[in-house]
């Protein structure tokens, strides 16, 4: 048996959302120092975050490239510097950040398509291969792999071949797996690969990151249709002196190298990934235990973030659910359905099986403040939430 992490700082609330996520206390305390932006201790600082990337990624014909921001930027900044301008975009999308992706390429312009498989159903090979097939005109796919709006895990393999197959390039949106899903390139071949700092590596928000081919990142000048979200730039500026261009969040960053070495003295994705799928089996057990019902089956439930449909009983209702979560030391996440009435809880950051059954049981207490006597969903609801 493994120790039991230690309960966050004084006495924090845990947050069961896919990041921001509960921190460790040496990732918080690295902030606890002012950096210079061009100092040559920050410059080794992300340069071994860079190098700690790519070493992730196991592949060295990828580069590593910080963009500061949330996500969503890093995301645009990818679209924008890979797809060129007279290039066609086909993104897969089975959830709000497919449909975010899609948005951003609509903004700056990019030719775009979406196939559009709703709330959650996973995109598969054999529909996207006909679809390429079928238009020449597109030039690149844009997948999501963790889809957290749902917490459906992506067939990323099958979908990387279809695109392989077809002769197309391939980006993808990794930002809440990658460090706690393993990302192979042999398995999934692709341009480049993007994640943020407040994700599985559990670091705070601030920065995400590109991961691309090197051979890409030299080709890519004059793709962007942005001055700060230029991927190339800033990759040609970190390769001449070392440095961002524009200021760093610099105490964002000491907590990530931090986050990172904690990351491989876990035991790197393979341990983090075998934690986070036991955070998950234990609370989805205790939740189906109470009656609950997930939204997806098993084979679809990825180690992030899992959606529960929202109990049928009357006496349920979300905000009351949060507050009463909230008083017990959890904060929970409202769902992102379109259709049915849904709640999310996160498992990962600093949790383990430990916190998990002490999850289900405030979920217990919480159901008995409300008056919920019973957990199942309607039956409706239920059917709505099957894969064909
Ligand atoms: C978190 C996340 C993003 C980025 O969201 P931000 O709020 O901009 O950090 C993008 N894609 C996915 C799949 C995510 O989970």
């Amino acid at each position: 048996m493994t120790q039991p992490l230690p309960a966050p700082h004084l006495g924090e609330p845990y947050l069961l959302t896919p990041g921001p996520l509960t921190t460790s206390y040496a990732v918080k305390a690295a902030m606890l120092r002012d950096h210079g932006s061009w100092d040559g201790d920050f410059c080794a600082m992300t340069a071994e975050i860079r190098k700690r990337l790519v070493a992730l990624l196991g592949d060295p014909a990828f580069d590593c490239v910080p963009m500061q921001g949330s996500g969503s930027f890093a995301v645009e900044a990818m679209l924008g510097s890979f797809i060129p301008r007279d290039g066609r975009a086909l993104v897969l999308a089975n959830g709000a950040y497919g449909q975010r992706a899609a948005a951003a390429l609509r903004v700056i312009g990019r030719g775009v398509e979406i196939l559009d498989k709703g709330d959650f159903a996973p995109p598969r090979g054999a529909e996207l291969a006909e679809i390429l097939a079928q238009d020449p005109s597109i030039t690149h796919v844009v997948a999501i792999h963790c889809e957290t709006s749902s917490g459906i895990l992506n067939p990323l393999p099958e979908i990387a071949r279809a695109v392989a197959e077809a002769g197309r390039r391939l980006l993808v949106d990794s930002m809440s797996a990658f460090g706690g899903v393993p990302f192979d390139t042999a398995q999934i071949p692709c341009d480049a690969v993007v994640s943020s700092a407040n994700k599985c590596i559990e670091g705070v928000p601030g920065f995400g990151f590109v991961l691309a081919r090197r051979e890409l990142l030299e080709r890519a000048q004059g793709n962007a249709h942005s001055l700060a979200l230029d991927v190339h730039a800033q990759w040609a500026e970190l390769e001449r002196s070392g440095q961002w261009r524009y200021t760093p969040p610099t105490h964002a960053v000491a907590a990530f190298l931090e986050a990172l070495r904690a990351h491989e003295a876990e035991g790197g994705t393979p341990a983090r990934h075998a934690r986070y799928c036991a955070n998950r089996d234990r609370l989805v057990t205790g939740m189906r235990g109470l009656g609950f019902a997930t939204l997806l089956a098993d084979e679809w439930l990825s180690p992030i973030i899992t959606t529960f449909h929202a109990p049928a009983d009357p006496a349920f209702e979300f905000d009351g659910f949060y507050d009463a979560m909230k008083a017990r030391g959890f904060i929970i996440y409202p769902g992102k359905l379109t259709k049915v009435d849904s709640f999310r809880l996160g498992h990962i950051g600093q949790m383990d099986t430990h916190v998990m059954a002490r999850v289900v049981a405030a979920v217990a207490d919480s159901m008995g403040a409300l008056g919920v006597r019973d957990c199942r969903p309607a039956p409706e609801a239920i059917a709505t939430g099957e894969i064909a």
